[in-house]
């Protein structure tokens, strides 16, 4: 079980990056993202997209994370805050593996320093700076038991048959 917290949101600045990392999160096997900033439009967006789609992704809208992150570890989950200042991914992996029930938190701006000392772990997905997409992809394809890529989304309105050249797509409605 692991779900993304999203900090520092800001709706105009950060529309496009944001849904980034929600579909990002979906697509390599995160269940949800909390959002810690209003921005309806944005989570119901990605609803869409998971109806259309398939599987049961969710996001919260308008979450205090200091309260999502303390229920988090009280219901025993764990907290890895992805930042370039951190422990280098691949030296953290063997023990995130552990861990499961856990919250993936990213930032836009500046992230408070309490996020530092809240997680259980801060990593970096390499300790150069480069973007919360990517750190999300990599951090999910890192440590997960079996192939993100293989995921199947039951249920979505859309299928992709893959295809060597060409879009093929099976309308299941
Ligand atoms: N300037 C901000 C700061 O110092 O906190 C960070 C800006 S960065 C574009 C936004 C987010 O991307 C960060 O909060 C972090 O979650 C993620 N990020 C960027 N580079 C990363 C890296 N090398 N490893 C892990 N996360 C990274």
């Amino acid at each position: 079980k692991i779900v993304i917290l999203r900090l520092g949101h800001r709706p105009q600045r950060d529309k496009r990056i944001t849904t980034h990392v929600g579909l990002t999160a979906r697509a390599f096997g995160a269940e949800g993202m909390l959002l810690a900033s209003e921005d309806k439009k944005l989570a119901d967006n990605i609803a869409d997209v998971s109806t259309r789609w398939g599987g049961d992704f969710y996001v919260k809208n308008d979450v205090s994370w200091k309260s999502e992150i303390n229920k988090w570890k009280e219901d025993g989950g764990k907290v890895c805050h992805l930042s370039m200042y951190g422990i280098n991914l691949p030296d953290a992996v063997p023990e995130i593996r552990q861990c499961d029930k856990l919250m993936i938190v990213v930032g836009a701006e500046k992230v408070p320093f309490e996020i530092y000392e809240m997680a259980d772990w801060n990593v970096a997905v390499g300790n150069q700076p480069h973007s919360e997409v990517a750190a999300v992809a990599v951090t999910l394809d890192r440590i997960a038991d079996t192939d993100p890529l293989r995921n199947e989304f039951k249920g979505g309105e859309l299928t992709i048959v893959p295809e060597k050249c060409g879009k093929q797509v099976i309308d299941n409605r």
